[in-house]
């Protein structure tokens, strides 16, 4: 079986000591693609370095929306020359995130509309971030004009979030969260969304799915989502994997598959 990691962070010092198994073991398990997500300057250019030594890892460029103390408007420009390099295949993560304060409110919607643009721009996929931020994101995106197309990673959202993305055409993507006991409304939502629209990610280092929870998360672990939604739609674990892959192929890769 084959599957597809559509956003994890093996530039993270997490994977400093054993970035090279981590990836072996992802292949030997039938990962067939990665795509490993930029969050600041510093991690985007690490993100298209990895890409180098592997065939089949790809890279997103973007700034995250908790790291945009770290950086000033200008450098966007420095996202826009990395965009450029090879391999770099979409643009995030970008976002809203009020977790944990709202002081910097002004300048994640500046970051996030400015990386809009370079999507549009360049004709890239746009992997969105959201936590505690649905108004603002839709007031965003209900004025500019979104590239063609787009996911909301990591999806946590409630029915009515889904309904509004599912709305606007737009993919959204889960992670080990779907397997976690308390994740009810995010299995609602699985059952909910069409599978034509859904992915799946890791988010490594990050939301280790269940039997692992807790762990560090690695790419390999990506399987256990498939099937724990293979579950919720009450079909065969084999043709949702495959339904997955090709949806994740079709969106990041080849237009045409
Ligand atoms: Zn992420």
């Amino acid at each position: 079986m084959k599957y597809f990691d559509t956003h994890c962070h093996l530039d993270f010092d997490q994977f400093d000591n054993d970035r090279e198994e981590v990836v072996k073991r992802a292949k030997e398990q039938g990962v067939e693609y990665i795509l490993n997500v930029g969050t600041n300057i510093e991690s985007n250019k690490k993100v298209i370095e990895i890409a180098k030594n592997y065939d089949f890892i790809y890279s997103s460029i973007g700034i995250h929306p908790l790291d945009v103390d770290k950086v000033k408007i200008e450098d966007l420009k420095e996202i826009e020359k990395l965009v450029k390099s090879e391999k770099v295949i979409a643009i995030g993560e970008v976002g809203l995130d009020f977790y944990y304060s709202k002081d910097k409110m002004e300048k994640q919607k500046e970051f996030f509309i400015g990386q809009i643009e370079i999507a549009g721009k360049y004709n890239l996929p746009l992997i969105i971030h959201q936590r505690e931020s649905k108004n603002q994101l839709i007031e965003i995106i209900e004025n500019i004009k979104m590239p063609e197309k787009v996911v909301f990673h990591c999806f946590g959202g409630d029915l009515d979030l889904a309904r509004y993305c599912l709305g606007k055409n737009f993919y959204i993507s889960f992670t080990g969260i779907l397997t976690f006991k308390n994740a009810k409304n995010v299995r609602e939502v699985a059952k909910f969304y069409p599978i034509e629209k859904i992915m799946v990610e890791t988010d490594a280092p990050f939301l280790a799915p269940e039997p692992f929870r807790g762990k560090r998360s690695e790419p390999f672990m990506v399987k256990y989502i498939v099937d724990q939604l293979a579950k919720l739609k009450e079909k065969d674990i084999n043709e949702i994997t495959d339904l997955i892959f090709k949806n994740s192929i079709k969106f990041f890769l080849k237009n045409d598959l």
